[in-house]
């Protein structure tokens, strides 16, 4: 089943008089949404009782939720004391993920920062070989899914193929494609079906069917410059892009289960609903 959800909470959510995230999987059912991403981007500043109260509650209105890991991961630091800082906000958000009764971790590779990119990729890369059969050798990855970013800026690791290469290490892994990232970084890339319809072949290539399958999608417009991402916007942007029409046809005509995320800036539920409704229609014209 594809599914549908925002990122945090919306401006609505709080218009509504609501404050705290444990109650919104009542408001995010009767918006006639099916998942929800919860952001440890600033850190895992939750204890693990309140994570524990939030995840029963979402599995009560039967939410999906996933989590987004801290935004300090970086595989690519050759610092090999922030290299086991990043092993560890790995391994928390796998406690978290047990406690909230969430399946995917979401995280950010890493970032060049003064090496080349070909020797940033290559130590990101090696450290995944490394650190996932760690992981898996203890039986952590049991159950979970460990999902990669395609990131925004041309500094980031995380392109399309580089995403993949990084999923080929560990069956556990797949990718979050971030199509509004994606179109960012590549100045306005993504415009027709086909421009699309590529990133999911490259996947099933690289990766097989059945992960293609199942991955997950960050959904929203995005303003751009020459170094790519600028600030996330709502979907009432024209200019910027990209928009979820031609997706919503290929995940049709393919079948596909993704689970979609919106990241609209303030709009993630009502944008969420949107693209919701054009899937469902796209489906009514097959
Ligand atoms: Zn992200």
């Amino acid at each position: 089943m594809v599914k549908f959800g925002p990122s945090g909470n919306s401006e609505s959510f709080f218009e509504d008089g609501f404050t705290k995230t444990i109650e919104a999987p009542k408001w995010v059912k009767e918006k006639d949404l099916d998942l929800f991403e919860y952001s440890f981007g600033k850190g895992y500043v939750l204890s693990s009782e309140t994570a524990s109260l939030i995840g029963e509650e979402f599995k009560k209105y039967d939410i999906e939720l996933s989590l987004h890991a801290p935004y300090f991961i970086n595989f690519a630091n050759p610092d090999s004391e922030m290299y086991e800082k990043t092993k560890g906000y790995i391994r928390t958000g796998i406690k978290f993920l047990h406690l909230m009764g969430a399946q995917r971790l979401i995280f950010h590779p890493g970032s060049c920062g003064k090496m080349s990119r070909e020797d940033a990729f290559a130590l990101t890369k090696s450290r995944f070989e490394e650190f996932m059969k760690e992981l898996d050798d203890e039986g952590l990855l049991d159950g979970i899914y460990l999902c990669p970013e395609t990131m925004g800026k041309q500094m980031q690791i995380g392109t399309v193929e580089e995403v993949l290469e990084l999923c080929q290490t560990n069956e556990h892994l797949i990718p979050t494609f971030d199509f509004g990232h994606i179109n960012a970084r590549e100045n306005g890339s993504l415009k027709t079906k086909n421009d699309f319809e590529k990133i999911f072949d490259l996947c099933e290539e690289k990766l097989g069917k059945a992960r293609t399958d199942i991955a997950h999608v960050h959904f929203s417009k995005i303003e751009y410059g020459q170094k790519g991402e600028i600030r996330h916007l709502n979907f009432d942007d024209n200019l910027y892009g990209p928009n979820f029409e031609p997706l919503a046809e290929i995940i049709n005509e393919r079948g596909l289960n993704l689970h979609i995320i919106c990241e609209s800036a303030g709009h993630q539920a009502e944008d969420a609903q949107f693209m919701k409704k054009v899937y469902e229609s796209a489906r009514q014209n097959l």
